[in-house]
């Protein structure tokens, strides 16, 4: 058979550029097909925080991390669901996609608690994820990897037991492997329908963070599906809370300033407890569904406050959480308010009576400025106890990552349905079904998985493709 490249990379973004990058670098030709008019993808779009363990980066902020803690906190969170030699070789490896950044000139001058771990592992790249987007589409620019855009994989080619090519734009193009990298399904209502229930089921108000990567529609699933490839991880992405006040907008962070409860008036969480649980615990709730209550001198002057919406030191700050976007919602009714707890508590299915008991312990608290209960750590505790009271609708309704995807051995091989690897085909990033679990560990997950995964995925390739000893099904050229 005669090949057009060793290696065909479908997807341009933060694995797909990575893989390609590191196989090049091993002495592979490399093709990366995207469908875009451009490289980069959602991490391009990102905020360009990495998940990793025992970097320098940590190391020169004085924080004492070991790959075994990410581990053991990973595995620990997911109640032990999840693969631990995916997480094994994501922890023991993550450090790397940060060095390689770094060499390629990224800065950190935060890495920042972002899940529910006591040790500080999200690293946030100054320029957020513009900068990594920008310096692998130059490192492969100037490594000179061939790269067509505007290019949409259709069909994986199949022959002699072995993913041998791809078809897009009407051409067969043959390859003696082919790494799926196409990223996430958020921007198919198809797919979320069936990969990501639990995100779909709040209808119209759904909204994808990948929004404006168009082309972030699952294809890697479908592709993988052509040959038999295994699908997992169904409904375990990422949901973010949002009150749905600014359409399409990207909301992480709920305010301290408000009291959250269910349709049953009980509090469930902090309030501002890490999105690597909020979206997952507001989902869990009556009605999938929470109510933030708070009063008038809450708003004025909780709401001056931005600072809970930037935990990475992006600079950019919470619209929803304003007070003008506020009263002009109550003009609208979004926003319910009345003179008192329990005439909000009948505008919104509330119990009336929980609702007025779990308001006199909170603010008991409140007027101590603590939180006994909750553990809430804000700034200030405000006591609700001023007509008049408002309350907001919040659900988990906007989707950080997806989940779903094909599986995978720890070396990136695609797995089929039987558990065997498919000969030819490896995949990295968001469209691998295995490397989340049930809980998002934290920010930085997603890009960390991307090039982490992105580089085992270009060694592990470039090991094979260019082997003296060839595998069955794979000619030498
Ligand atoms: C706004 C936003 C903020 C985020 N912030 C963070 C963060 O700070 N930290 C974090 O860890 N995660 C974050 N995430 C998630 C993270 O960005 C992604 O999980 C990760 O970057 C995915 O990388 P990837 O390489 O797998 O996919 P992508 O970078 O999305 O790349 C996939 C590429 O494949 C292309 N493609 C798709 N289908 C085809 C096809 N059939 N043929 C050819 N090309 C195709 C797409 O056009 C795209 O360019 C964020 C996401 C968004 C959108």
């Amino acid at each position: 058979m005669d090949y057009d490249y060793d290696v065909i990379v479908v997807g341009g973004g933060g694995a797909g550029m990575t893989a390609a990058l590191v196989a090049h670098e091993a002495g592979a030709s490399v093709m990366i097909l995207e469908a875009d008019g451009k490289l980069g993808g959602a991490t391009w779009l990102s905020g360009g925080v990495i998940y990793a363990a025992g970097t320098s980066v940590q190391k020169k902020l004085g924080i004492e991390d070991t790959p075994q803690a990410m581990y053991d906190y990973i595995m620990t969170l997911n109640a032990w669901q999840t693969r631990p030699d995916i997480i094994r070789t994501f922890s023991e490896r993550s450090a790397e996609a940060v060095e390689w950044m770094v060499s390629l000139g990224a800065e950190y001058e935060w890495v920042v608690k972002s899940g529910v771990d006591t040790v500080p592992r999200g690293h946030c790249t100054k320029g957020a994820g513009f900068t990594i987007g920008e310096l692998l589409k130059n490192e492969v620019g100037a490594m000179g990897i061939e790269t067509a855009l505007n290019t949409r994989v259709e069909r994986l080619l199949f022959e002699n037991g072995r993913v041998c090519g791809v078809h897009a734009d009407g051409v067969d193009l043959h390859a003696k492997a082919v790494v799926l990298t196409t990223g996430g399904l958020g921007n198919s209502p198809t797919m979320r329908a069936k990969y990501f229930p639990s995100a779909a089921q709040h209808g119209d108000i759904v909204y994808a963070v990948h929004d404006d990567a168009p082309f972030i529609l699952g294809d890697g699933i479908k592709l993988g599906e052509q040959v038999g490839a295994e699908i997992t991880g169904i409904d375990t992405g990422l949901v973010l809370p949002s009150a749905a006040l600014v359409p399409n907008s990207v909301e992480a962070f709920l305010p301290p300033w408000m009291m959250l409860v269910n349709v049953d008036g009980h509090r469930f969480m902090p309030e501002n407890a890490p999105y690597a649980v909020s979206g997952y615990l507001i989902n869990e709730q009556p009605g999938a569904r929470a109510y933030g209550i708070f009063d008038e001198k809450t708003l004025v002057e909780g709401s001056a406050d931005k600072r809970f919406s930037d935990p990475y030191h992006t600079g950019e700050v919470s619209q929803t959480w304003d007070e003008d976007l506020i009263r002009k919602h109550v003009g609208t009714g979004r926003i319910k308010t009345a003179d008192t707890l329990e005439e909000i508590a009948d505008m919104c299915g509330i119990n009336r009576l929980a609702l007025r008991a779990t308001a006199e312990r909170y603010n008991a608290d409140a007027r101590n400025d603590v939180d006994t209960e909750w553990e809430k750590n804000a700034p200030r505790h405000f006591p609700i106890d001023e007509a008049p009271y408002f309350a907001v609708e919040v659900r988990a309704s906007v989707i950080g990552q997806t989940s779903a995807g094909v599986d995978i051995d720890a070396t990136t091989r695609v797995r089929d349905r039987n558990g065997a690897t498919i000969p030819g085909l490896f995949a990295a990033g968001e469209t691998v079904g295995c490397i989340q679990g049930k809980r998002y560990s934290g920010g930085g997950m997603g890009v960390g998985n991307a090039l982490t995964f992105g580089r085992i995925a270009g060694e592990e390739v470039a090991k094979e493709v260019l082997a003296n000893d060839p595998l069955p099904g794979l000619e030498t050229a």
